[in-house]
C-alpha cells in the first residue's frame, strides 16, 4: 500500500527550465527578488521534513509582505494554473504539504499586532503573529489568550483556523476567532462578522463573529487553505483574573476522570479541564526535567502496567476568577474528586513530577506558551488518531482503543490525553501510536493502516468523529461519509476556486473529486 501522498506526488506539476525561470521572475517582480526563491535548500524546509510521510518539495517559496502581494501572487497563479499552498508557521500536519508542487505562500512575514482592544476583549492580528508574541503583548494589559500545548513560535491564526483543542474549550467557547480577512483565488478581499460592515462603515469593530447572514467565517476554519488565504483576524482575549489555580486530581480509571471532568465543567467551575494518562505525564515530566526524548522504560511498558504507585490518570483543571470564588471552587473540586474515588494530588504532583507540574502550570495557570510538550512524540505525531467523541461512549473507546492499539503491529507503547469540550457535551481523545525515527517504512505503513482502522471503529461504535484532516484515507473518503454536506462543500470549492489552485493537494485529500 503506498503511503498517503505518494500517488499525488507522482502527479505533480512539471515546469520546463524556461517556464520555471519565467514564473520566478514574475513572482520576484511582485514581492521583490529576496522574497521569492527556487533555491532547493529553502524549498526543502517546506517539504514536510519533520514528518514520517513522503516529502514533497514546492517549486517556489514566496514570502509576501502584505495583502496586495498576496492578491497579485494569486492572480498570477490563477492565470498560469500553478498550485498555491498557504503556510503560516508551517508546523505542517501532513496535508499542508505541496503535494503537486507549485508555490508555497509563506505568510509568516505578515506579523503585526494591529490592535489590542482591552474594552472589547479582543486582539486583531496578522496571520504571522505568533502565540509567544501575542501572549507577551497581552501580558502588559493583564490579558491572555487561549492556547494549546504548542511552542511559542506557532501562529495564533494558524492554530485558530483549525479545530483547536485549547485552553478555554471546556467552558463552551469552541473557537476563538471573532472575524477574518480573506483573499480569494480571484483576488477579492473581504472581512467577516461585524467587521464586514466596515466596508460601508469603516469605524465598525470586530466584536461580533456573525452579522445576521450565514456565517461565512466558519467556512475558513478547518479549510486547510483550500478556499482562500487568510491575512488577518480578530481573536478573543481573556482577562488575567485575580486568582488562577489548578488543583490536580488523581484517578485510577478514565471513566472516573471523565465523570469528574463532566461535573466540574457543567457546574461552570473550570475554563478548561484535561486528563493525562500516566505514560504521557511521565514523558512530559521527563522532557521537562531532562530535555528531549521519552524514557525507554515507558516506551516498553503495557499501557495498564504502571511501573510503581503513580496514578493511572491525572486530571488538571484550569480555574480563574475572584479569590473567594476560586477558594470555594477548589473545595468543591476536592469533594467531587473524593466522591468519585479519587484524591487531590496537587502537592505530590509538584514534588514527584516537577517537569509535568511545570508544563501544567505554564499552560493552565500562567497561560504562557510552553516548549516542552510533544517533543517526545517526535515522528509519531502525524499518526496519532485524534477524535471528538460522544461523552456517553468515550470511556468504551478508551478501553477498546488501548486494547486494539496494544495488539497492533506497532513496536512501541502508547498513551493518551483527553479534553472536555463544551461542558463535556463532547470529548477530545488523542491516543498516540508511537513510531520513531528508527521505525522502518513497513512499520510506518502499518502504523498508518492501524490509525485508519482505529478511526473507522471510533466512528462506527463509539460515536467519534475525526479532528482536522483526513490524511491517510483515500481522497474525499471522509467527507463523502457526510452525504449532502459533501455536495455543498464541493460546490463552494468549485465556486470559490474554479481552477483549483488553492492547496490542491489538501483539496484532493479533503474533497476528493469535485
Ligand atoms: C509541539 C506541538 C504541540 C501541539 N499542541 C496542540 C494543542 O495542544 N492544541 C492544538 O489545537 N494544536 C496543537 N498542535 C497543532 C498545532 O496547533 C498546529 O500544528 C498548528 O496550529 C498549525 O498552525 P501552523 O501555523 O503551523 O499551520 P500551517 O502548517 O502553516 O498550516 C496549517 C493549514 O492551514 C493552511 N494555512 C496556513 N496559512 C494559511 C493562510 N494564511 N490562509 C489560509 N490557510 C492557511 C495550510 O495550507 C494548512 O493546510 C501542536 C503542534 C505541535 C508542533
Amino acid at each position: 500500500m503506498p503511503l498517503p501522498g505518494e500517488e499525488m506526488i507522482s502527479k505533480r506539476i512539471k515546469f520546463s527550465e524556461a517556464e520555471r525561470s519565467r514564473v520566478l521572475r514574475a513572482l520576484q517582480r511582485i514581492v521583490g527578488s529576496e522574497r521569492a526563491t527556487a533555491n532547493p535548500a529553502i524549498r526543502y524546509g517546506y517539504s514536510g521534513t519533520s514528518m514520517v510521510l513522503p516529502k514533497a518539495m514546492p517549486d517556489f517559496v514566496v514570502r509576501p509582505r502584505n495583502v496586495a502581494d498576496i492578491q497579485k501572487v494569486l492572480l498570477l497563479a490563477r492565470k498560469r494554473r500553478i498550485p498555491v499552498t498557504p503556510v503560516a508557521s508551517g508546523t505542517q500536519e501532513p496535508s499542508t504539504y505541496p503535494w503537486f508542487g507549485g508555490i508555497v505562500l509563506d505568510t509568516l512575514a505578515l506579523n503585526r499586532i494591529l490592535e489590542i482592544n482591552v474594552g472589547g476583549a479582543y486582539a486583531v492580528v496578522e496571520i504571522g503573529v505568533s502565540i509567544g508574541q501575542l501572549a507577551k503583548a497581552l501580558q502588559k494589559e493583564n490579558l491572555r489568550l487561549a492556547m494549546g500545548s504548542f511552542p511559542p513560535g506557532i501562529s495564533v491564526l494558524g492554530n485558530y483556523l483549525m479545530t483547536a483543542a485549547n485552553s478555554h474549550r471546556s467552558s463552551g467557547i469552541m473557537d476563538d476567532v471573532l472575524g477574518l480577512e480573506v483573499v480569494l483565488a480571484d483576488g477579492t478581499v473581504f472581512q467577516t462578522g461585524s467587521k464586514a460592515f466596515g466596508h460601508t462603515y469603516p469605524a465598525l469593530g470586530w466584536h461580533y463573529p456573525s452579522n445576521t447572514f450565514p456565517n461565512v467565517k466558519n467556512l475558513f476554519l478547518d479549510a486547510g487553505g483550500t478556499l482562500g488565504v487568510v491575512t488577518k483576524g480578530a481573536v478573543r482575549v481573556y482577562q488575567m483574573n485575580e486568582a488562577q489555580t489548578l488543583p490536580v486530581s488523581a484517578f485510577e480509571s478514565y471513566a472516573q476522570a471523565l465523570e469528574y471532568m463532566k461535573r466540574l465543567s457543567r457546574a461552570n467551575l473550570v475554563q478548561h479541564i484535561c486528563a493525562w494518562h500516566w505514560p504521557l505525564y511521565t514523558i512530559i515530566d521527563h522532557l521537562g526535567r531532562y530535555g528531549r526524548g521519552a524514557p525507554a522504560e515507558i516506551l516498553l511498558y503495557d499501557p495498564w502496567t504502571k511501573p510503581d504507585e503513580r496514578p493511572y490518570i491525572l486530571v488538571v483543571p484550569s480555574m480563574s476568577g475572584y479569590r473567594e470564588v476560586i477558594a470555594a471552587g477548589e473545595q468543591a473540586a476536592k469533594r467531587i474528586t473524593e466522591e468519585l474515588g479519587g484524591r487531590i494530588y496537587t502537592e505530590e504532583c509538584r514534588e514527584k513530577w516537577p517537569g509535568a507540574w511545570k508544563f501544567f502550570a505554564d499552560h493552565y495557570r500562567d497561560h504562557q506558551p510552553t516548549n516542552q510538550f510533544m517533543g517526545g512524540f517526535g515522528e509519531g505525531f502525524p499518526l496519532m488518531p485524534m477524535v471528538i467523541a460522544d461523552p456517553n461512549r468515550v470511556a468504551g473507546l478508551e478501553q477498546w482503543g488501548l486494547r486494539f492499539l496494544r495488539k497492533s503491529p506497532l513496536r512501541l507503547a502508547l498513551s493518551y490525553y483527553s479534553h472536555s469540550l463544551d461542558q463535556c457535551r463532547s470529548v477530545f481523545l488523542r491516543m498516540t501510536t508511537f513510531v520513531s525515527p528508527e521505525s522502518s517504512p513497513k512499520e510506518i505503513e502499518r502504523a498508518a493502516a492501524t490509525r485508519q482502522k482505529y478511526l473507522e471503529q471510533a466512528f462506527r461504535r463509539y460515536g467519534a468523529i475525526p479532528v482536522r484532516y483526513d490524511y491517510g484515507h483515500p481522497p474525499g473518503a471522509v467527507l463523502n461519509k457526510t452525504g449532502g454536506q459533501a455536495q455543498v462543500l464541493k460546490a463552494i470549492k468549485r465556486a470559490l476556486d474554479p481552477e483549483n489552485i488553492l492547496n490542491p493537494g489538501m483539496s484532493l485529500s479533503m474533497y476528493g473529486r469535485f
